[in-house]
Formats: C-alpha cells, structure tokens, sequence
C-alpha cells in the first residue's frame, strides 16, 4: 500500500497536505479504467474552465494560437537530438534539425539579436543559463527585490541561490518605478557585482537600461534583463530594446505576452556568451531537448513577426484604458507618485490593502471567473498576505476585447472587491461578457 499519510509531506502546510492525501488516497482506491476517465474529465474541464469561461486577467499566461497547440503533440519532442544541426549524434535528424536552424533565424530576426540559445526548457532555465555563461558560484549579483517584483530565481531561493550566487538589491526608485542608477552606483561600486539583473514579474514602466549598464561598465559587470513578462511586447516594439540599449543578455519566457508553448530564450550580440550558452545547452544541461516545442514556437513567432507590432500596441491600449475603468469605479489603481499614468505596458496594479490582500481577494475573486493574482509592491506591507494585485491584458487582448470592453470587466471587479457581493453571484456575468469573445486574434491562419 501507498503511504498517503499527511507525514509524507509535512514541510507542507497541513491543510496543503491534507488535500493532496485526500485526493492521492481517491485516486489510488480507483482502477485503471476510472483513471482513463478521470484524466480525460480534468483535462477537458480545465480547458472548459481556463480557456473558455474565464476572464484571464493573470499576467503570466496566454492563450496559444491552436497551431502552436498541436504541434506539441507531435513525437518530435520524445526523440533524442542531440548534438548541433548537421552534426546530431543520433540519426533519423534530416528533417527535424532544420527546425533548429529555422527558429533560430526567426528569433534573431525578431529581436534583432545577434545569437539566440532556444534550447532552454523555461525562463527559470534561462536565468541559470545567464548567471552560468557569466557568473561562477561565489560571486555577488544584484537584482530587483520582492517589492520591485525581483523573481524567485533571482534570489536565494532559486536558481541565483541554488548555483551559489550572493545576492543584493538593486536600488529602486519606487516614485518613478525605475532603478535608483546613483544608489546602484554607490553600492555597485562596494559590492562589485558580476551581473546586475533588470526587470522582474510586473513591469509597468520601461527601465533605464542605459544608465545601468554605464553603471555595469564601470565596475566590469554584465547585465541582464530579464523579459519573461515581456517578451511579446519588446518582440513588438511597444516597450523597450534592453539588447539595444545595453544589456548583454536577455532572457525570457515563452508563454507570458510572448503567447507560446512553455519554454524559454536567452538573447545576446556577443559572441563569446553565445558560445558559452552553446556549450551550457548542450552537452551541459541538455541532452534531449523538447523538439515539439521548437516547432511550436515556430509558429509563435511567425505570429509575432506578422502581427507582433499592433498585438503589443493593443495590449497596452487595454491595459491603460481598464486602469482607467478601475480608477473610475472606485477601485484602488496603484500609481506610482512620479508618474502620470497607471501603465505603460500590459500591466497594471491595484493596491490590495483595503481589499483584504492580494491573495485573499485573488481567491474570493476567483468564484467570478475572472483570475489574477497578487504582487509585492512598494506599500506599506500587509502581514500575512501581499499589498498588491497584478493584472495583465495580454490574454484577454488575444481574445479581442477592446479598450471599450474594459468598463465591462472593471464593473464586475467591483462588484466582488468594492461592493461586496458574493463572487459566485457575479460567474454567469463574467462568462457572458467572455462568450463574447471566441476568436484568437493577432495569430497567423498558416499556409493554406
Ligand atoms: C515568470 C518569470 C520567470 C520564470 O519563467 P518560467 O518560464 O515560468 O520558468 C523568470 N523571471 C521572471 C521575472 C518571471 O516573471
């Protein structure tokens, strides 16, 4: 017999451990049969549910286009490829090494980046692949704090931390939501920083990436910038060009505004970190890789080339135009105290604290049908939850809602957090205004 005891995991929190023996004991009392039949329930509901019914509000997540979709079922992800194009170990590659080569060319063609590393199983692996191709275990980095959104795999506790890296804050500017570039410079200068990372989970406001790596160049450094939120937006032109305006690398994930199946990309001109990354992808920490998802993110950046430009202009249209909505009917847009406006990305912040915290009202919302989740931001902390909600437009953007349909969604927002109604009152609102919307748009048709 299994041991489904609740001591199995007890790093966990009890009622987190409990569910999850609940459930492994259910399933373990089923045959094989109801298996097969539990499996295909969930998949679909979860379909039914998140894709369908929801109105997606979470920043990091998209709606892939169906093509994209498909391809990852394909068996090129479950055979062995090891090795470069025109090189592979392992035979039978003819056809699907060219796949390599052509999404190569279609990422450097769309950031206009020198070299790309796509063999890269995620944006977490993509940071380790920078702080690997600059950093040795022992050396000091700087990057973002919780309050400024820094990344888990930019601190202790991720990969920063796990390949030994010393990690110290970035000094931000919370007024202007931008780095503190004399701060950075003083404490740079002490610290003497391999890497300084840029960017982090909630961007809304491009960074003086310049300044930072006048700053790096100072002290010998590299930087990274780190767009796994915004890829989708830098590939079409809308935010920034961190390769353009300094950073040595960056780093992104595939699946946030970029609107691709899972994985991730690192990005740089220089040849000499291109060819460390070569050799960190493979033979370093791959052998296989996921071929399936190269040929998925063929299709999404097809997708970009073609209509990356207007996706990311309407992206942000939305995000200023529901920030406003918000404002409007009562909700508690943040807006940082040196800035005019709420947004200038697919971001936008509310300030949790009169709602209960970003967690709880992510949960109460989540009966609604309409998903986002909280944010550190740089308030006055709130004990045992955030003080801050994130919001991203880019899914929703993909469905075609217009900056006209954002009172809509603001209306129902408020209704569960302003004027207290009972979220699972408020679901048959939010799926009718989302069945308005059942195209994906900004998505190639293919070759027909
Ligand atoms: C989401 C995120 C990542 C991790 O990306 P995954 O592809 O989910 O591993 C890394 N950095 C930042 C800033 C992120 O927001």
């Amino acid at each position: 017999m299994p041991d489904t005891s609740v001591t199995s995991n007890n790093w966990l929190p009890a009622e987190v451990a409990t569910f999850i023996a609940r459930h492994e004991a259910r399933y373990g009392a089923m045959p094989l049969l109801a298996l097969d039949g539990e499996l295909d329930r969930l998949v679909t509901d979860h379909e039914r549910l998140v894709d369908c019914d929801c109105i997606n509000l979470y920043a990091g997540t998209n709606i892939p286009n169906p093509r994209a979709t498909a391809l990852l079922g394909s068996t090129l992800g479950s055979r062995p490829n090891l090795g470069a194009p025109g090189a592979k170990y392992n035979k039978g590659m003819v056809h699907a090494e060219q796949l390599e080569i052509m999404l190569s060319m279609l990422l450097k063609k769309l950031f206009k980046a020198d070299f790309v590393e796509h063999r890269v199983g995620s944006g977490s692996l993509a940071n380790l692949y920078a702080y690997m191709a600059t950093c040795k275990p022992g050396d000091a980095i700087m990057a973002f704090s919780d309050a400024a959104a820094g990344h888990p795999t930019h601190h202790e506790i991720g990969a920063a931390g796990l390949y030994g890296l010393k990690v110290h804050e970035v000094p931000f500017d919370t007024a202007k939501m931008d780095v503190n570039v004399d701060a950075l410079r003083d404490v740079a200068k002490r610290i003497r920083p391999r890497l300084i990372i840029v960017a982090g989970s909630m961007c809304l406001f491009p960074y003086n990436v310049a300044a930072v790596r006048a700053v790096a160049d100072e002290i010998g450094a590299y930087v990274l910038y780190d767009a796994a939120h915004m890829g989708g937006l830098i590939a079409g032109g809308a935010f920034q060009r961190p390769l353009v305006e300094g950073a040595h690398l960056m780093t992104g994930s595939t699946y946030k505004s970029f609107g691709g199946p899972p994985s991730g990309v690192v990005l740089t001109n220089s040849p000499e970190l291109a060819e460390k990354l070569d050799k960190i992808a493979f033979p370093g920490l791959t052998a296989n890789f996921d071929l399936s998802r190269t040929a998925a993110m063929i299709v999404a950046v097809m997708d970009l080339l073609e209509f990356g430009s207007t996706y990311a202009k309407a992206c942000v249209a939305n995000a200023q135009a529901l920030a406003i909505a918000l404002d409007k009917i009562g909700i508690a847009v943040f807006k940082p105290s040196g800035r005019d406006q709420f947004t200038t990305s697919q971001h936008v912040a509310l300030d949790a604290r009169s709602y209960g915290g970003g967690n709880a009202a992510s949960a109460r919302i989540e009966p609604a049908n309409i998903l986002f989740t909280s944010i550190g931001l740089p308030l006055p902390a709130m004990p045992g939850d955030a003080n801050g909600i994130r919001i991203g437009t880019q899914e929703i953007t993909r469905w075609g809602f217009k900056p006209t349909d954002m009172a809509d969604i603001a209306a129902l927002i408020a209704r569960v957090l302003v004027k207290g109604e009972l979220a699972a009152s408020v679901r048959p609102d939010a799926m009718a205004l989302r069945h308005r919307f059942q195209d994906i748009h900004f998505i190639r048709k293919g070759a027909v």
